[in-house]
């Protein structure tokens, strides 16, 4: 991926933030994007700092035209978009029978929308070049279901048909489409989680320990680059074995 431009969305905290310096160490050139520019440009300074390039631009992944504005300016700056990881989500919790339709939206836009989006922003870029990576961050539960997570286990379970539809559309431009399943990672998102259902998650991974936003980067790197270019279409599971 040496020299290749990547762009990750919420690349500005969380497992984005170590995925933009995962594939920076590894070459790339990353355009770290998210709504608050402050905390991208700071990543973008992290990087910078060891010597790679990188760009920070602000996008709102639950708006078709911030998207759109977004990635073309980041082309017009970097050049064309080679990888792209959609990683940025969001969660608004409840149980389905009083989710409020705003919490159902905003979730399905920003999650699945916005992803879709995302894609069809660098696709024709990628069919030009004849290559192309986009990798998809899903989630566990968007293959085995959660009870009080209706909206995000639905816009989860759709990015992951997303990703085989795309995989199978794009496969002849030899751009590769797979998404990335973490379980319990230790994050921002998961901080609000209370002890009880921190240690009912524990109970329930083989491994026993919850997992690292660099877990989720070394599955991103590895799809990303060149040892990949067979693999198409794949989900995989970075869960520490809470689902088979
Ligand atoms: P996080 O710490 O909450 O970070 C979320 C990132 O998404 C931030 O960079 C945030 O930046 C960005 N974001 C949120 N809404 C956005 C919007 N409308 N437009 C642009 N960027 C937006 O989350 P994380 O734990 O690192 O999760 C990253 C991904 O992994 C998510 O897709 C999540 O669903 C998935 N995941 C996480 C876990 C876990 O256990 N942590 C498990 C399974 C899947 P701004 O707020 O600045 O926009």
């Amino acid at each position: 991926m040496v020299n290749r431009n990547a762009l990750i969305t919420g690349g500005n905290r969380g497992i984005g933030r170590v995925c933009a310096l995962r594939l920076a160490a590894a070459g790339a050139r990353v355009i770290v994007a998210a709504r608050n520019i402050e905390k991208c440009e700071a990543v973008a300074a992290e990087i910078r700092a060891t010597g790679k390039e990188a760009l920070a631009i602000a996008v709102d992944m639950s708006s078709k035209q911030s998207i759109q504005a977004a990635f073309s300016q980041a082309a017009k700056d970097f050049g064309p978009i080679s990888i792209l990881v959609n990683n940025a989500g969001i969660t608004k919790d409840g149980l389905a029978l009083r989710m409020k339709e705003d919490d159902w939206n905003s979730v399905l836009q920003t999650n699945l929308s916005g992803s879709f989006f995302a894609m069809q922003a660098v696709m024709q870029g990628m069919m030009k070049e004849r290559w192309g990576r986009m990798i998809n961050i899903v989630s566990v539960v968007g293959e085995m279901g959660n009870a009080g997570q209706a909206n995000y286990v639905a816009s989860k379970a759709g990015l992951i048909g997303l990703t085989k539809s795309l995989a199978r559309e794009l496969a002849s431009r030899n751009i590769t489409v797979n998404a990335v399943a973490p379980g319990f990672i230790e994050t921002d998102m998961t901080a609000v989680l209370t002890d009880e259902q921190k240690a009912a998650m524990k109970a329930i991974i083989p491994l026993a320990r919850f997992g690292q936003s660099e877990d989720i980067a070394a599955a991103v790197e590895f799809l990303a680059g060149d040892n990949a270019s067979y693999i198409t279409g794949h989900v995989l599971d970075v869960n520490g074995g809470m689902y088979m």
